[in-house]
């Protein structure tokens, strides 16, 4: 059983005091000292982040996105791949300039990353001007070791508990203005597939009570968010742990169920999770988006079996069979990766037929990269660099060809889209349509924010363009 407890009221109450004579000491200053929080990786640290800025903004900090201003710069790092880890080193490296420029800058990192021992070892040792390090578990501590961190004669601080996790609530977020709005529902993973740190670094599974996280949606409605992103690493075992009855399915149907006009959509799927239940949940409830991030990672059983995935191939095509019947129109997307150690020709051909077979509408193809302490980092790996990106670069063919032809497929369709930003150029905007497609339009920046209906003109491998199918967009 995982050891999990909940942070207590006083425990929270303390640190509200913290951020509280924070607060008083920076709004006695000429002008608020300015933070950076750079965030690496996956939805769920954009989350953290928010929350982060949240405490921050709660203490008196304004934010910049200027290094050599910055008063405070927290890094919040990633670990799943070496690429991440290796990206952040670098951007560490360079900061010891700018830290040089402006002595009293602070310097933190927190997330994935740092929540390995290895990697604190290693900052300890050769990124001597870090002065805070904390892991994963300790974001609601954040105000408490601030005031370590600013208190005279400090030294660095590294804090990172290697626990099961902890359930807390009531921490200040501070959104970005916009239309899309992360929530998270859920924490930690339990899944412990072989080529994955999450479980390492994230801890085990909890589940958000349904009340807490339909009380959010309800308030992020009201504020005007138009598209709610519900969070997890596997979503589709909300609520297991905590035995109340309410599943995932049911927490999709109660949010939809909120007065408003939103688009809810969520992320990730495990396909050994995802039940009838929720497809059928999907096909009844309409402002649950038409679309489902269904990471396959193997289309091979013995290599599916290595990666401690818990389904076959076969049981996979079955799920996205079922999704198609119920929803003719769902997009699939997935995640897949090439050379797991170990993987033949033959294994990643099987990996192809899926691909080629199923039709993603997009996918996201990762080159294996061993993560210390994993099972998988132990296996033998024969395959050789060469060898692995010439499977990699035959399945980015493969798929691109399929993108090219199912994007085509939706010239002419007249789609209900939700405009959500400004597009590359001046007078280019973004929008998604139900199935979360990027579409490409022209038109005023008053209508960000808005539903619209829109025919669509024409597409690539990666995105869609749109014209107003009534011949000018609605007044946002
Ligand atoms: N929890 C989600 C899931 O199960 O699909 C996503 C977790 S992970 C952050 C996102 C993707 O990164 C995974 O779906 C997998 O394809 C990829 N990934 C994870 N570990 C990896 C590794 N060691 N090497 C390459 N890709 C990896
Ligand atoms: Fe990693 Fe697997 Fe958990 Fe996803 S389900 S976070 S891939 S261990």
């Amino acid at each position: 059983m995982p050891n999990i407890r909940t942070v207590t009221p006083e425990e929270l109450e303390r640190q509200r005091e913290i951020m509280a004579e924070f607060a008083e000491q920076n709004a006695a200053r000429p002008s608020a000292p300015l933070a950076l929080v750079d965030t690496y990786g996956c939805q769920q640290n954009e989350a953290d982040s928010e929350t982060i800025r949240g405490q921050l903004r709660e203490m008196g900090w304004d934010f910049t996105d200027r290094e050599e201003e910055a008063d405070l710069i927290i890094l919040n790092t990633c670990a799943v791949r070496g690429h991440a880890e290796l990206r952040v080193l670098g951007n560490v490296g360079a900061l010891s300039h700018t830290k040089r420029a402006k002595p009293d800058q602070r310097i933190a990192l927190c997330g994935c990353m740092v929540q390995q021992p290895h990697m604190r070892e290693k900052l300890k040792a050769s990124y001597p001007y870090v002065d805070l390090v904390f892991g994963t578990h300790e974001l609601w501590r954040l105000p408490e070791l601030l005031m370590r961190l600013y208190a005279p004669h400090k030294g660095r601080i590294y804090e990172a508990r290697d626990i099961d996790g902890e359930r807390v609530e009531g921490l200040p977020v501070l959104r970005g203005t916009g239309v899309r709005a992360w929530l998270p529902i859920m924490y930690g993973c339990n899944n412990f597939c072989s080529y994955c740190i999450v479980p390492y670094v994230r801890g085990r599974e909890r589940s958000r009570e349904p009340q807490a996280v339909l009380r959010e949606a309800g308030e992020l409605i009201s504020k005007g968010y138009k598209e709610i992103y519900l969070l997890g690493q596997n979503v589709n075992s909300y609520g297991k742990d905590l035995g109340s009855g309410t599943d995932f399915s049911d927490l999709l149907r109660e949010i939809s169920g909120i007065e408003g006009d939103f688009v809810l959509r969520f992320m990730t799927s495990h396909p050994k999770d995802a039940s009838e239940k929720l497809f059928d949940t999907m096909a009844a409830c309409e402002k649950v988006e038409r679309h489902i991030h269904l990471p396959f990672q193997a289309g091979n059983d013995r290599v599916l079996k290595a990666m401690n995935r818990g389904y076959t191939a076969e049981a996979y095509r079955r799920k996205v069979e079922y999704a198609r019947s119920l929803m003719p129109d769902i997009a699939v997307t997935s995640d897949v990766i090439v050379g797991f150690p170990g993987e033949t020709d033959e294994e990643f051909g099987d990996t192809l037929s899926l691909v080629r077979d199923l039709r993603f509408d997009m996918l996201f193809t990762f080159l294996y990269s061993p993560r210390v302490g994993t099972p998988a980092a132990s296996l033998p790996d024969p395959c050789g660099k060469g060898e692995k990106q010439a499977r990699f670069d035959r399945l980015l063919a493969l798929q691109e060809g399929i993108s090219l032809e199912t994007q085509a497929a939706h010239v002419g369709k007249v789609y209900r889209i939700l405009v959500d930003g400004k597009g590359d150029k001046p007078g280019r905007l973004t929008a998604r349509s139900i199935h979360n497609r990027l579409i490409h339009l022209e038109g005023p920046e008053s209508i960000i924010g808005t539903f619209q209906e829109a025919r669509i003109t024409g597409s690539t491998t990666w995105s869609l363009s749109a014209e107003p199918q009534k011949g000018a967009w609605e007044n946002g």
